[in-house]
């Protein structure tokens, strides 16, 4: 069964009664819904509901302030339609989606470890693995309410595999489900892909890819493809950890790296390192203004991390140094 959901003055679309989200159904007919996290932390897909009837998956989402919560806003990958409704929000072309998201079964192919606390998971399924690089799915995974996002770090692939690099987060529920719970040969639901922070086509500028703690895969897979591309710009991939032992990058460009076109910047910000560390230290976005030659508009950046680094980054890129917005492509972990 679907519910019809119109937006006022606008498109309407078909959301189904049983799965989907406002957001994801809106997505899924190729609507341009503003959306950044789809997992209730961003408040990028915010609306108001005119008419019809909503249930809400988690009403405490932090993706709306007490004022939004007030002022009769709702966060639509929050909100599961439960009948015809009418909805005001500003589409924008933009989020048009690139690639069709799609929910399908994936199944758990070989887990890789690469850290104390990072590890490679690697998914099937039987569609090709069909996004672009810096995009994210969404998994629902064992014990966890709601789904969790995770990048892929791999390319897009016609043998329909996935993968994923995630940090074990201390009392996490998802990403220790995925470690603990998960067992290779186990099925979960996949659905994607999502995001904005994609590889744009090729142009002339430089490209810089910023990694911040778990925010690695999407770099990865950024990375992978420019330096695919036959005839690309040079890559700059700045990869900010805490300590020498996070490192587990360069290998993973190992191929890329060797080719000449990447440069590679470890960086690690802990003061104690616990081992002889002669790279550069500090915060990355420190070493970026440090090490990248100027100007920085010359530069297409690309950036995932926690929410602290892309403020940083936003702040040293758009405030100090002018670049516009649209030479800016970044993903928050929330
Ligand atoms: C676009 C994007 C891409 C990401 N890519 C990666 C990646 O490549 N690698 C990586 O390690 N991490 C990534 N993350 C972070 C990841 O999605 C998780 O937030 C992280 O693994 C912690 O999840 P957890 O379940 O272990 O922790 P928890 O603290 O249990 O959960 C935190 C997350 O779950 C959501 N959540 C919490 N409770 C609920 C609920 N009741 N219903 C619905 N949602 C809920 C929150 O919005 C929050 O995002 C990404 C995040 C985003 C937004």
């Amino acid at each position: 069964m679907e519910h019809t959901i119109l937006i006022e003055g606008g498109e309407a679309f078909a959301v189904s009664a049983e799965e989907d989200t406002l957001l994801r159904g809106a997505l899924r007919a190729g609507i341009g819904f503003p959306h950044e996290c789809s997992v209730g932390g961003c408040g990028a897909c915010r609306f108001e509901l005119i008419e019809g009837e909503l249930e809400e998956l988690w009403p405490e989402a932090p993706g709306l302030s007490e004022r939004d919560r007030r002022r009769g806003k709702r966060l639509a990958c929050q909100c599961r339609p439960r009948g015809r409704c009418t909805v005001r929000m500003r589409c924008d072309d933009e989020y048009r989606p690139a690639v069709p998201p799609e929910r399908r079964p994936a199944v758990l192919e070989s887990v890789r470890p690469l850290t104390a606390d990072m590890a490679e998971f690697t998914f099937r399924t039987a569609t090709p693995a069909a996004f672009l690089s810096g995009q994210y799915a969404l998994l629902y995974l064992p014990g966890t309410p709601g789904a969790r996002a995770y990048s892929m770090s791999n390319l897009a692939n016609a043998e329909g595999r996935w993968q994923f690099i995630v940090r074990r987060v201390p009392g996490g529920r998802g990403s220790n489900a995925l470690f603990d719970r998960l067992a290779v040969g186990d099925a979960i639901t996949l659905d994607g892909p999502y995001g904005n922070a994609f590889l744009r086509e090729e142009g002339a500028r430089e490209i810089v890819c910023i990694a911040g703690g778990s925010g690695l895969a999407p770099m990865l897979s950024i990375a992978r493809a420019a330096t695919d591309r036959p005839e690309g710009p040079p890559v700059h991939f700045f990869d900010g950890v805490r300590t020498p032992a996070d490192l587990c990058a360069a290998p993973l460009l190992g191929g890329p790296a060797a080719s000449g076109r990447l440069r590679y910047t470890p960086v690690v910000s802990g003061g104690e390192t616990g081992k002889t560390w002669s790279g550069a230290r500090g915060f990355v976005h420190e070493a970026v203004e440090r090490d990248l030659p100027g100007p920085l508009d010359r530069y297409e950046f690309y950036f995932a991390g926690p929410p602290p680094m892309i403020e940083a980054l936003q702040t040293l890129l758009m405030q100090r140094h002018r670049i516009p917005y649209q030479q800016l492509h970044f993903d928050r972990f929330l």
